[in-house]
């Protein structure tokens, strides 16, 4: 129930239905690609009297349930992929040590492929298959291939995916696995990106990017859909959702969602905005302060997902901490290793750029920018499988011993 796409930079409106609209579902063309990222906006009105009509209770417990605020046709929606609907684990213990009144984890690694990354593809690919594309492409430090390659697969189409050549083997065994088109760039994530968006203008596919294509967003904004909904069954809107950052996008969609939420009264208010990024790739403080991004640093963090210093949407990521009340935080890969174990120990397996969300929490409550007894829903964004060797970093080493029951004794005295 689209109304219109709106320009996020000189705020010109396009109405999809109107007769020169079919082209402009990419980017402003007066503002271009670099700057005329557009933005959906719904008919809320519409969308309220559909869910009074047609209730969210009695929907299925996918992303698809939000067909109102997705940019497909009912017929290009894909019920059979099962995206989203992710559970919350409520961590009571962890809540108790940190003194906080509640510790929701998301788990995003349930998707298909195992991210967050998943709701974005899976509404990519299936409008790809509305504008009948027969190739889809992307650049990615990882997840946002590896759910695309899993979606197009799933769609029988073809995928080009430009990884730097530094992305951890899980990921390139699964984008192998689905049988993507690899090229392993030798340069940086800023590279294979300029390289693909010039592959798909010349090749004529369709471009996965986010920071380009509108559409993905409205994917990632599930989360935030999906957040408002499943909090009641745990007291309500939280306090703060805590979400790390690499191009931004994510942060910008889960506020999207959550703001469509509350427009359309499912909520009655909205949480603050935690965002999270590594110490050492931490672009986003310096343009929340001064409006423009700083001179890209040299370092780099083993949380690969966030291992960005030219966010791509940095911008839409600087509004949505400013409308959410937000504050940022920066954390060590030390600390990203023992917020692995932590979210470990209460049942969740985080790769590191999701532990860096639940570390970064760890962090503002030490900074008392997290106040005691506020609660907090963490954004566990992509399964510790995806690195699996930061994930024997974190979780260390077996105890190692003969075949006998005598030498079991020995390690749990040992180990005691
Ligand atoms: C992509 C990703 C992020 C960050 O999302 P951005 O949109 O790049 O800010 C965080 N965690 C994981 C696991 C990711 O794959
Ligand atoms: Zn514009």
């Amino acid at each position: 129930m689209i109304e219109k796409l709106v320009c996020v930079n000189c705020g010109a409106e396009y109405f999809p239905q109107s007769a020169d609209a079919p082209n402009v579902w990419m980017t402003c063309p007066t503002c271009g690609p670099a700057e005329g990222i557009l933005d959906f906006r719904y008919d809320l009105e519409a969308v309220r009297d559909s869910w009074l009509d047609k209730p969210l209770s009695k929907r299925e417990h996918n992303h698809w349930r939000y067909a109102e605020l997705l940019p497909l046709k009912e017929t290009s929606l894909r019920t059979d992929w099962q995206v989203g609907w992710t559970p919350i684990v409520d961590a009571e213990r962890l809540a108790t040590e940190l003194d906080l009144e509640r510790v929701l984890l998301k788990d995003e690694g349930r998707n298909p492929s195992a991210s967050f990354k998943d709701r974005a593809s899976s509404v990519g690919v299936a409008h790809a298959m509305e504008v009948g594309a027969n190739a889809i492409a992307c650049a990615s430090t990882g997840n946002a291939a590896t759910s695309l390659a899993c979606h197009a697969a799933l769609a029988g189409i073809e995928a080009n995916i430009f990884v730097p050549h530094t992305a951890p083997e899980p990921k390139l065994a699964q984008l192998l696995v689905f049988g993507a088109r690899v090229f392993s760039v030798e340069g940086s994530y800023d590279q294979a990106y300029q390289l693909c968006s010039s592959a798909c203008e010349q090749f004529g596919w369709y471009n996965r990017n986010c920071a380009i294509n509108p559409v993905l967003v409205e994917g990632k904004k599930t989360a935030g859909l999906e957040i408002a909904e499943q909090v009641a069954a745990y007291g309500g809107v939280p306090d703060w959702v805590a979400v790390s950052i690499g191009d931004g996008c994510t942060i910008a969609g889960i506020w999207k969602g959550l703001s469509e939420m509350h427009a359309l009264g499912m909520i009655d208010r909205l949480p603050r905005l935690l965002g999270v990024q590594a110490k050492e790739v931490a672009p986003i403080p310096y343009a929340l302060e001064h409006g423009v991004l700083p001179e890209p640093g040299e370092g780099t963090t083993m949380a690969d997902s966030i291992d960005v210093q030219v966010p791509r949407n940095w911008r839409k990521a600087v509004n949505a901490l400013d409308s959410a009340h937000g504050r940022v935080v920066c954390v060590s890969d030390e600390q990203i290793l023992a917020a692995i174990r932590l979210a470990g120990r209460h049942g969740v397996f985080a790769e590191p750029a999701a532990a860096a969300a639940l570390a970064g929490v760890v962090e503002a409550v030490d900074a008392k920018i997290i106040e005691p007894h506020e609660s907090v829903l963490v954004m566990i964004t992509g399964s510790g499988l995806k690195d699996i060797r930061s994930s024997i970093r974190a979780g260390g080493e077996p105890l190692s011993i003969k075949p006998d029951l005598t030498s079991v004794e020995a390690a749990v005295e040992n180990a005691m």
